[in-house]
Protein backbone atom coordinates (compact mmCIF):
# COMPACT_ATOMS: atom_id res chain seq x y z
CA UNK A 1 0.00 0.00 0.00
CA UNK A 2 1.57 3.57 -1.10
CA UNK A 3 0.49 6.45 0.52
CA UNK A 4 0.10 9.29 -2.03
CA UNK A 5 -1.68 12.96 -1.52
CA UNK A 6 -4.91 12.41 -3.91
CA UNK A 7 -7.01 9.88 -5.21
CA UNK A 8 -9.63 11.07 -7.98
CA UNK A 9 -12.10 8.62 -8.89
CA UNK A 10 -15.05 9.31 -11.46
CA UNK A 11 -17.00 7.66 -13.89
CA UNK A 12 -16.18 10.08 -16.84
CA UNK A 13 -12.63 10.78 -17.26
CA UNK A 14 -11.47 12.92 -20.61
CA UNK A 15 -7.74 12.75 -20.35
CA UNK A 16 -7.37 13.77 -23.98
CA UNK A 17 -4.20 11.58 -24.86
CA UNK A 18 -3.87 10.30 -28.19
CA UNK A 19 -5.90 11.49 -31.24
CA UNK A 20 -8.94 12.15 -29.86
CA UNK A 21 -10.99 12.66 -26.47
CA UNK A 22 -8.56 9.39 -24.80
CA UNK A 23 -12.12 8.72 -22.84
CA UNK A 24 -11.52 6.16 -19.54
CA UNK A 25 -14.51 4.68 -17.46
CA UNK A 26 -14.54 4.31 -13.54
CA UNK A 27 -10.95 4.87 -13.36
CA UNK A 28 -8.90 6.81 -10.65
CA UNK A 29 -6.60 9.20 -11.16
CA UNK A 30 -3.44 9.13 -8.48
CA UNK A 31 -1.53 11.95 -7.85
CA UNK A 32 1.37 12.45 -5.68
CA UNK A 33 3.69 15.62 -5.24
CA UNK A 34 1.89 17.71 -7.72
CA UNK A 35 1.62 15.06 -10.32
CA UNK A 36 -0.07 12.17 -12.25
CA UNK A 37 1.54 8.92 -11.15
CA UNK A 38 -1.17 6.49 -11.84
CA UNK A 39 -4.24 5.21 -13.06
CA UNK A 40 -6.30 2.49 -11.86
CA UNK A 41 -10.07 1.08 -11.88
CA UNK A 42 -11.81 2.62 -9.36
CA UNK A 43 -13.31 -0.25 -7.11
CA UNK A 44 -9.27 -1.04 -6.83
CA UNK A 45 -7.72 2.10 -6.15
CA UNK A 46 -7.71 1.70 -2.71
CA UNK A 47 -6.30 -1.75 -2.17
CA UNK A 48 -3.09 0.05 -3.56
CA UNK A 49 -3.22 3.58 -2.72
CA UNK A 50 -4.28 5.36 0.48
CA UNK A 51 -4.70 9.10 0.54
CA UNK A 52 -5.75 11.67 3.02
CA UNK A 53 -7.41 13.27 0.02
CA UNK A 54 -10.04 11.23 -1.69
CA UNK A 55 -12.15 12.75 -4.77
CA UNK A 56 -15.41 10.16 -5.16
CA UNK A 57 -16.63 12.10 -8.72
CA UNK A 58 -19.15 9.96 -9.91
CA UNK A 59 -21.68 12.57 -11.25
CA UNK A 60 -19.03 14.22 -12.94
CA UNK A 61 -17.09 14.22 -16.12
CA UNK A 62 -13.00 14.90 -15.04
CA UNK A 63 -10.53 16.66 -17.58
CA UNK A 64 -7.86 18.55 -18.05
CA UNK A 65 -8.06 22.13 -16.77
CA UNK A 66 -8.21 24.29 -19.79
CA UNK A 67 -6.24 26.90 -21.43
CA UNK A 68 -7.06 30.23 -21.76
CA UNK A 69 -3.64 31.52 -24.07
CA UNK A 70 -4.16 35.09 -24.46
CA UNK A 71 -5.87 37.81 -22.21
CA UNK A 72 -5.59 41.12 -20.80
CA UNK A 73 -7.11 41.16 -17.78
CA UNK A 74 -5.43 44.43 -16.70
CA UNK A 75 -8.78 45.89 -18.74
CA UNK A 76 -11.13 43.71 -17.55
CA UNK A 77 -12.88 46.37 -15.13
CA UNK A 78 -13.86 48.07 -18.41
CA UNK A 79 -15.78 45.21 -19.02
CA UNK A 80 -18.98 45.67 -21.74
CA UNK A 81 -17.72 49.28 -22.63
CA UNK A 82 -16.20 48.76 -26.05
CA UNK A 83 -18.44 46.54 -28.43
CA UNK A 84 -20.78 47.75 -31.01
CA UNK A 85 -18.26 50.40 -32.82
CA UNK A 86 -16.36 50.36 -35.74
CA UNK A 87 -12.62 51.44 -33.88
CA UNK A 88 -12.95 49.44 -30.43
CA UNK A 89 -9.62 51.20 -29.31
CA UNK A 90 -10.69 54.48 -29.76
CA UNK A 91 -14.68 55.04 -29.86
CA UNK A 92 -14.61 52.25 -27.47
CA UNK A 93 -11.99 51.52 -24.95
CA UNK A 94 -9.92 54.73 -24.77
CA UNK A 95 -11.96 56.88 -22.49
CA UNK A 96 -12.23 54.19 -19.75
CA UNK A 97 -8.19 53.28 -20.44
CA UNK A 98 -7.27 56.55 -20.10
CA UNK A 99 -9.32 56.92 -16.89
CA UNK A 100 -7.25 53.63 -15.30
CA UNK A 101 -4.69 54.27 -12.45
CA UNK A 102 -3.10 51.74 -11.04
CA UNK A 103 -5.46 50.77 -8.56
CA UNK A 104 -8.21 50.00 -10.99
CA UNK A 105 -5.38 48.22 -12.87
CA UNK A 106 -4.96 45.73 -9.66
CA UNK A 107 -8.79 45.49 -9.08
CA UNK A 108 -8.96 44.69 -13.07
CA UNK A 109 -6.54 41.75 -12.80
CA UNK A 110 -8.17 40.11 -9.83
CA UNK A 111 -11.99 40.02 -11.60
CA UNK A 112 -10.46 38.50 -14.81
CA UNK A 113 -8.55 36.11 -13.02
CA UNK A 114 -11.36 35.12 -10.75
CA UNK A 115 -13.36 34.74 -13.39
CA UNK A 116 -11.36 32.68 -15.29
CA UNK A 117 -10.80 30.34 -12.22
CA UNK A 118 -14.52 29.48 -11.75
CA UNK A 119 -15.09 28.65 -15.22
CA UNK A 120 -12.08 26.36 -15.17
CA UNK A 121 -9.30 28.12 -16.57
CA UNK A 122 -6.36 26.80 -14.88
CA UNK A 123 -3.65 28.34 -17.30
CA UNK A 124 -3.92 31.93 -18.12
CA UNK A 125 -1.24 33.70 -20.78
CA UNK A 126 -1.70 37.26 -19.40
CA UNK A 127 0.29 39.76 -21.65
CA UNK A 128 0.11 43.49 -20.21
CA UNK A 129 1.96 46.66 -19.59
CA UNK A 130 3.36 46.18 -16.26
CA UNK A 131 2.28 42.40 -14.93
CA UNK A 132 3.39 42.71 -11.70
CA UNK A 133 -0.32 42.55 -10.20
CA UNK A 134 -1.65 39.66 -12.41
CA UNK A 135 1.75 38.00 -11.67
CA UNK A 136 1.22 38.81 -7.55
CA UNK A 137 -2.79 37.76 -8.09
CA UNK A 138 -1.87 34.34 -10.10
CA UNK A 139 0.70 33.38 -7.13
CA UNK A 140 -1.67 34.11 -4.69
CA UNK A 141 -4.39 32.66 -6.56
CA UNK A 142 -2.86 29.22 -7.14
CA UNK A 143 -3.65 29.04 -11.20
CA UNK A 144 -0.51 28.66 -13.22
CA UNK A 145 0.60 31.24 -15.46
CA UNK A 146 2.19 31.97 -18.93
CA UNK A 147 2.57 35.63 -18.43
CA UNK A 148 3.87 37.98 -21.06
CA UNK A 149 5.30 41.48 -20.29
CA UNK A 150 4.74 44.09 -23.21
CA UNK A 151 7.31 45.52 -25.10
CA UNK A 152 7.11 48.27 -27.47
CA UNK A 153 8.67 51.79 -28.62
CA UNK A 154 5.42 53.20 -30.08
CA UNK A 155 4.99 57.37 -29.56
CA UNK A 156 1.84 57.25 -27.77
CA UNK A 157 -0.29 60.34 -29.77
CA UNK A 158 -3.29 60.27 -32.47
CA UNK A 159 -2.14 59.33 -35.89
CA UNK A 160 -3.64 59.89 -38.72
CA UNK A 161 -4.84 56.94 -41.72
CA UNK A 162 -1.68 56.72 -43.32
CA UNK A 163 1.03 58.21 -41.06
CA UNK A 164 4.03 56.02 -39.98
CA UNK A 165 3.90 55.34 -36.34
CA UNK A 166 6.76 57.44 -34.56
CA UNK A 167 8.88 55.32 -32.04
CA UNK A 168 10.98 56.05 -29.08
CA UNK A 169 14.01 53.70 -28.41
CA UNK A 170 14.49 54.54 -24.84
CA UNK A 171 10.89 53.94 -24.43
CA UNK A 172 11.48 50.59 -26.21
CA UNK A 173 14.40 49.44 -24.88
CA UNK A 174 13.28 50.28 -21.09
CA UNK A 175 10.02 48.37 -21.83
CA UNK A 176 12.59 45.05 -22.52
CA UNK A 177 14.53 45.98 -19.87
CA UNK A 178 11.36 45.97 -17.64
CA UNK A 179 10.94 42.28 -19.23
CA UNK A 180 13.88 41.15 -18.37
CA UNK A 181 13.58 42.05 -14.75
CA UNK A 182 10.40 40.40 -14.89
CA UNK A 183 11.59 37.47 -16.21
CA UNK A 184 14.21 37.38 -13.43
CA UNK A 185 11.57 38.36 -10.74
CA UNK A 186 8.75 35.75 -11.44
CA UNK A 187 10.31 33.18 -14.04
CA UNK A 188 9.78 28.63 -12.91
CA UNK A 189 8.29 30.94 -9.43
CA UNK A 190 6.56 28.19 -7.68
CA UNK A 191 8.34 24.96 -9.16
CA UNK A 192 7.65 26.51 -12.61
CA UNK A 193 3.87 27.40 -12.01
CA UNK A 194 4.54 30.74 -13.61
CA UNK A 195 6.27 31.19 -16.76
CA UNK A 196 7.52 34.59 -18.22
CA UNK A 197 7.58 35.15 -21.84
CA UNK A 198 8.91 38.41 -23.92
CA UNK A 199 6.22 40.25 -25.56
CA UNK A 200 6.73 42.54 -28.07
CA UNK A 201 3.23 43.91 -28.76
CA UNK A 202 3.63 43.24 -33.09
CA UNK A 203 5.86 43.70 -35.67
CA UNK A 204 4.62 47.42 -36.20
CA UNK A 205 5.19 48.78 -32.96
CA UNK A 206 8.89 48.93 -32.80
CA UNK A 207 11.81 49.03 -35.28
CA UNK A 208 13.72 46.54 -36.36
CA UNK A 209 16.03 46.33 -34.16
CA UNK A 210 14.58 45.96 -30.80
CA UNK A 211 12.08 43.21 -32.49
CA UNK A 212 15.81 41.27 -33.01
CA UNK A 213 16.79 42.04 -29.78
CA UNK A 214 13.83 40.95 -28.12
CA UNK A 215 14.34 37.51 -29.95
CA UNK A 216 17.77 37.61 -28.76
CA UNK A 217 16.87 38.00 -25.12
CA UNK A 218 13.85 35.18 -25.55
CA UNK A 219 16.26 32.66 -26.79
CA UNK A 220 19.19 33.53 -24.34
CA UNK A 221 16.20 32.48 -21.73
CA UNK A 222 14.87 29.18 -23.46
CA UNK A 223 11.35 31.06 -23.16
CA UNK A 224 8.80 31.98 -25.54
CA UNK A 225 7.81 35.18 -27.57
CA UNK A 226 4.29 35.83 -27.35
CA UNK A 227 3.38 38.37 -30.30
CA UNK A 228 0.30 39.94 -31.99
CA UNK A 229 1.01 38.73 -35.54
CA UNK A 230 -0.50 40.03 -38.18
CA UNK A 231 -3.51 41.15 -36.19
CA UNK A 232 -5.01 43.80 -38.21
CA UNK A 233 -4.93 46.24 -41.19
CA UNK A 234 -3.41 48.50 -39.78
CA UNK A 235 -0.19 46.63 -38.99
CA UNK A 236 -0.09 45.48 -42.30
CA UNK A 237 -0.21 49.12 -43.38
CA UNK A 238 2.57 50.23 -41.17
CA UNK A 239 4.75 47.03 -42.23
CA UNK A 240 3.71 47.69 -45.83
CA UNK A 241 4.68 51.68 -45.68
CA UNK A 242 7.90 50.82 -43.72
CA UNK A 243 9.16 47.86 -45.25
CA UNK A 244 7.15 47.52 -48.67
CA UNK A 245 6.12 43.85 -47.15
CA UNK A 246 2.83 42.37 -45.45
CA UNK A 247 3.83 41.44 -41.76
CA UNK A 248 4.06 37.65 -41.96
CA UNK A 249 6.54 38.00 -44.93
CA UNK A 250 8.97 40.28 -42.96
CA UNK A 251 8.84 38.64 -40.44
CA UNK A 252 10.30 35.47 -42.15
CA UNK A 253 12.35 37.71 -43.86
CA UNK A 254 13.87 38.73 -40.56
CA UNK A 255 14.25 35.15 -39.44
CA UNK A 256 11.19 35.71 -36.80
CA UNK A 257 8.93 33.20 -37.93
CA UNK A 258 10.11 29.42 -35.81
CA UNK A 259 9.12 27.28 -33.17
CA UNK A 260 10.08 30.01 -30.35
CA UNK A 261 7.10 32.13 -31.56
CA UNK A 262 3.15 31.86 -30.17
CA UNK A 263 1.35 34.51 -32.51
CA UNK A 264 -2.05 35.98 -32.04
CA UNK A 265 -5.02 36.81 -33.72
CA UNK A 266 -3.58 36.25 -37.65
CA UNK A 267 -6.54 38.71 -38.66
CA UNK A 268 -5.37 39.96 -41.22
CA UNK A 269 -3.95 36.93 -42.54
CA UNK A 270 -4.69 34.92 -45.91
CA UNK A 271 -4.76 31.10 -45.60
CA UNK A 272 -1.86 31.12 -47.29
CA UNK A 273 0.00 33.35 -45.35
CA UNK A 274 -1.66 31.22 -41.81
CA UNK A 275 -0.31 28.02 -43.61
CA UNK A 276 3.12 29.29 -43.81
CA UNK A 277 3.49 30.39 -40.36
CA UNK A 278 2.15 27.26 -39.20
CA UNK A 279 5.22 25.32 -41.55
CA UNK A 280 7.50 27.37 -39.15
CA UNK A 281 7.06 25.55 -36.18
CA UNK A 282 4.96 28.72 -34.43
CA UNK A 283 2.10 28.20 -32.46
CA UNK A 284 -1.47 30.57 -33.19
CA UNK A 285 -3.09 31.51 -30.15
CA UNK A 286 -7.06 32.79 -31.59
CA UNK A 287 -9.80 34.93 -29.74
CA UNK A 288 -12.90 33.77 -31.73
CA UNK A 289 -15.30 35.96 -29.19
CA UNK A 290 -13.07 39.18 -29.22
CA UNK A 291 -12.23 39.21 -32.85
CA UNK A 292 -15.61 38.33 -34.03
CA UNK A 293 -17.09 41.28 -31.34
CA UNK A 294 -14.56 43.58 -32.02
CA UNK A 295 -13.32 43.60 -35.75
CA UNK A 296 -16.20 40.97 -37.13
CA UNK A 297 -13.69 38.74 -38.59
CA UNK A 298 -12.81 34.31 -37.93
CA UNK A 299 -8.92 34.56 -38.11
CA UNK A 300 -7.63 31.67 -39.94
CA UNK A 301 -6.76 29.20 -37.33
CA UNK A 302 -8.48 26.02 -39.65
CA UNK A 303 -6.19 27.04 -42.68
CA UNK A 304 -3.22 27.06 -39.79
CA UNK A 305 -4.63 23.66 -38.08
CA UNK A 306 -4.85 22.11 -41.77
CA UNK A 307 -0.98 22.68 -42.18
CA UNK A 308 -0.06 21.23 -39.46
CA UNK A 309 0.16 23.68 -36.61
CA UNK A 310 -1.33 23.82 -33.43
CA UNK A 311 -3.84 26.42 -32.69
CA UNK A 312 -4.48 27.36 -28.26
CA UNK A 313 -7.85 29.60 -27.51
CA UNK A 314 -7.67 33.14 -25.85
CA UNK A 315 -10.53 35.23 -24.60
CA UNK A 316 -8.74 38.04 -24.86
CA UNK A 317 -10.56 40.75 -23.04
CA UNK A 318 -13.41 41.86 -21.69
CA UNK A 319 -14.10 44.97 -22.48
CA UNK A 320 -14.29 43.47 -26.28
CA UNK A 321 -14.79 39.96 -25.57
CA UNK A 322 -16.65 40.51 -22.16
CA UNK A 323 -16.04 37.63 -20.09
CA UNK A 324 -12.73 35.24 -19.95
CA UNK A 325 -14.52 31.79 -20.41
CA UNK A 326 -13.10 29.37 -22.53
CA UNK A 327 -16.35 27.31 -22.35
CA UNK A 328 -17.50 30.57 -24.14
CA UNK A 329 -14.28 30.14 -26.70
CA UNK A 330 -15.03 26.72 -27.33
CA UNK A 331 -18.30 26.73 -28.53
CA UNK A 332 -17.56 30.40 -30.73
CA UNK A 333 -14.74 28.69 -32.63
CA UNK A 334 -16.66 25.62 -33.36
CA UNK A 335 -19.78 27.78 -34.35
CA UNK A 336 -18.12 30.72 -36.21
CA UNK A 337 -15.91 27.94 -38.34
CA UNK A 338 -18.66 25.72 -39.41
CA UNK A 339 -20.78 29.85 -40.59
CA UNK A 340 -17.58 31.09 -42.07
CA UNK A 341 -17.21 27.39 -44.26
CA UNK A 342 -21.10 26.68 -44.30
CA UNK A 343 -20.36 23.21 -43.35
CA UNK A 344 -21.36 22.16 -40.17
CA UNK A 345 -18.37 19.13 -39.96
CA UNK A 346 -15.95 21.44 -39.54
CA UNK A 347 -14.92 22.12 -36.46
CA UNK A 348 -16.27 20.10 -34.43
CA UNK A 349 -16.62 19.65 -30.36
CA UNK A 350 -14.14 16.85 -29.75
CA UNK A 351 -11.58 19.16 -31.81
CA UNK A 352 -12.03 22.47 -30.05
CA UNK A 353 -11.99 20.57 -27.01
CA UNK A 354 -8.16 19.63 -27.98
CA UNK A 355 -7.65 22.98 -28.49
CA UNK A 356 -8.86 24.33 -24.90
CA UNK A 357 -6.75 21.45 -23.56
CA UNK A 358 -4.11 19.70 -25.65
CA UNK A 359 -3.65 20.65 -28.83
CA UNK A 360 -3.43 24.70 -26.73
CA UNK A 361 -0.65 23.41 -24.87
CA UNK A 362 1.21 22.18 -27.65
CA UNK A 363 0.54 25.51 -29.50
CA UNK A 364 2.31 27.13 -26.14
CA UNK A 365 5.03 24.40 -25.86
CA UNK A 366 3.84 23.20 -22.53
CA UNK A 367 2.33 19.85 -23.95
CA UNK A 368 5.02 17.95 -21.72
CA UNK A 369 3.85 19.13 -18.53
CA UNK A 370 0.06 20.24 -18.94
CA UNK A 371 -2.88 19.88 -21.43
CA UNK A 372 -3.68 16.10 -21.20
CA UNK A 373 -3.46 13.79 -18.41
CA UNK A 374 -1.02 11.17 -18.39
CA UNK A 375 1.48 9.95 -15.69
CA UNK A 376 4.39 12.15 -15.11
CA UNK A 377 2.49 15.36 -15.98
CA UNK A 378 1.05 17.70 -13.74
CA UNK A 379 -1.85 17.73 -12.02
CA UNK A 380 -3.71 20.07 -13.78
CA UNK A 381 -7.39 18.95 -14.21
CA UNK A 382 -10.54 20.03 -13.62
CA UNK A 383 -14.34 18.30 -12.46
CA UNK A 384 -17.61 19.41 -14.00
CA UNK A 385 -21.25 19.07 -12.42
CA UNK A 386 -23.07 16.50 -14.90
CA UNK A 387 -25.77 17.21 -12.24
CA UNK A 388 -26.07 20.85 -13.93
CA UNK A 389 -29.59 21.41 -15.83
CA UNK A 390 -26.98 22.57 -19.00
CA UNK A 391 -25.11 19.16 -19.02
CA UNK A 392 -28.73 16.50 -18.36
CA UNK A 393 -29.24 14.18 -19.84
CA UNK A 394 -26.30 12.08 -19.88
CA UNK A 395 -26.38 9.53 -22.85
CA UNK A 396 -23.54 6.70 -22.36
CA UNK A 397 -24.79 4.32 -25.36
CA UNK A 398 -25.54 4.63 -28.37
CA UNK A 399 -23.24 7.59 -28.08
CA UNK A 400 -21.63 9.96 -25.24
CA UNK A 401 -22.62 13.31 -25.67
CA UNK A 402 -20.60 14.74 -22.57
CA UNK A 403 -18.54 16.34 -25.14
CA UNK A 404 -20.78 17.93 -27.09
CA UNK A 405 -22.68 19.07 -23.91
CA UNK A 406 -19.38 20.49 -22.84
CA UNK A 407 -18.89 22.53 -26.17
CA UNK A 408 -22.33 23.40 -27.27
CA UNK A 409 -24.31 23.76 -23.53
CA UNK A 410 -22.02 24.13 -20.54
CA UNK A 411 -21.41 27.95 -19.70
CA UNK A 412 -18.55 27.47 -16.94
CA UNK A 413 -20.32 27.68 -13.80
CA UNK A 414 -20.71 23.58 -14.31
CA UNK A 415 -17.17 23.61 -13.03
CA UNK A 416 -17.38 21.98 -9.50
CA UNK A 417 -13.23 21.67 -8.67
CA UNK A 418 -10.46 22.79 -10.59
CA UNK A 419 -6.97 21.28 -9.68
CA UNK A 420 -3.43 23.11 -10.39
CA UNK A 421 -0.25 21.03 -9.74
CA UNK A 422 -2.22 18.68 -7.66
CA UNK A 423 -3.34 21.50 -5.57
CA UNK A 424 -7.58 22.34 -4.81
CA UNK A 425 -7.47 26.02 -6.47
CA UNK A 426 -11.68 26.19 -6.69
CA UNK A 427 -13.82 23.97 -5.01
CA UNK A 428 -18.08 24.01 -4.64
CA UNK A 429 -18.39 27.88 -5.68
CA UNK A 430 -15.33 28.86 -3.44
CA UNK A 431 -11.92 30.33 -4.38
CA UNK A 432 -9.93 28.20 -1.89
CA UNK A 433 -6.85 30.77 -1.96
CA UNK A 434 -8.38 34.20 -2.51
CA UNK A 435 -11.23 36.44 -0.39
CA UNK A 436 -13.79 36.88 -3.66
CA UNK A 437 -15.75 39.28 -1.71
CA UNK A 438 -12.92 41.58 -0.82
CA UNK A 439 -11.42 41.57 -3.74
CA UNK A 440 -15.27 42.46 -5.33
CA UNK A 441 -15.80 45.08 -2.94
CA UNK A 442 -12.31 46.24 -4.02
CA UNK A 443 -13.36 46.40 -7.87
CA UNK A 444 -16.70 48.02 -6.76
CA UNK A 445 -14.87 50.76 -5.18
CA UNK A 446 -12.88 51.81 -8.28
CA UNK A 447 -15.90 52.23 -10.61
CA UNK A 448 -17.05 55.66 -9.58
CA UNK A 449 -13.37 56.84 -10.27
CA UNK A 450 -13.03 55.83 -13.81
CA UNK A 451 -16.33 56.66 -14.67
CA UNK A 452 -15.95 60.49 -13.64
CA UNK A 453 -12.03 60.42 -14.92
CA UNK A 454 -13.69 58.76 -18.37
CA UNK A 455 -16.77 61.17 -18.49
CA UNK A 456 -15.35 64.39 -20.81
CA UNK A 457 -13.27 62.30 -23.21
CA UNK A 458 -16.25 59.63 -23.64
CA UNK A 459 -18.10 62.53 -24.60
CA UNK A 460 -15.66 64.31 -26.46
CA UNK A 461 -15.20 61.17 -28.95
CA UNK A 462 -18.61 60.60 -28.96
CA UNK A 463 -18.20 57.17 -30.36
CA UNK A 464 -21.05 54.78 -30.89
CA UNK A 465 -21.58 53.67 -27.61
CA UNK A 466 -22.50 57.72 -26.52
CA UNK A 467 -24.77 57.87 -29.11
CA UNK A 468 -26.46 54.60 -28.08
CA UNK A 469 -27.16 56.31 -24.70
CA UNK A 470 -28.32 59.13 -25.50
CA UNK A 471 -30.41 57.14 -27.65
CA UNK A 472 -31.90 55.87 -24.46
CA UNK A 473 -30.87 52.23 -26.28
CA UNK A 474 -27.95 51.17 -23.28
ZN1 LIG B 1 -4.13 40.79 -27.27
Amino acid sequence: MKTVDMIVKTRHLFTMEGDGVGYLENTAMIIDRGRIIDFVPTDAAEDSYRAEEVLALFDHAVLPGLIDAHTHVDICIARGLAQDTDNWMFYGLQPFENAMVQEDIDASVKLGIMEAIKAGTTTIGEFSIGIEPACKFINQSGIRGNITETVRSLEERIYHPGELYEFNEDKGKRSLENNIAMYDKWHDKDHGRIKILFGPQGADFMSRELLLQVREEAKKRNTKIHMHLQQGTRETEQIMMRYGKRPVEWLKEIGYLDESLIGVHLADCTDEEAEFVAESGAGMIVCPGSIGIIDGIVCPSMAFQNAGGYVALGSDQAPGNNCHNVFNEMKLAALFNKISKKDPEVMPAWKVLRMATIEGAKALGMDQEIGSLACGKKADFIAVDLKKLTMQPIFTKPMRNIVPNLVYSARGNEVILSVVDGKIIYKDQILLNVDEEACLAEIESRIDCISERAEKEFEEIAGTNYIFMQEGKL
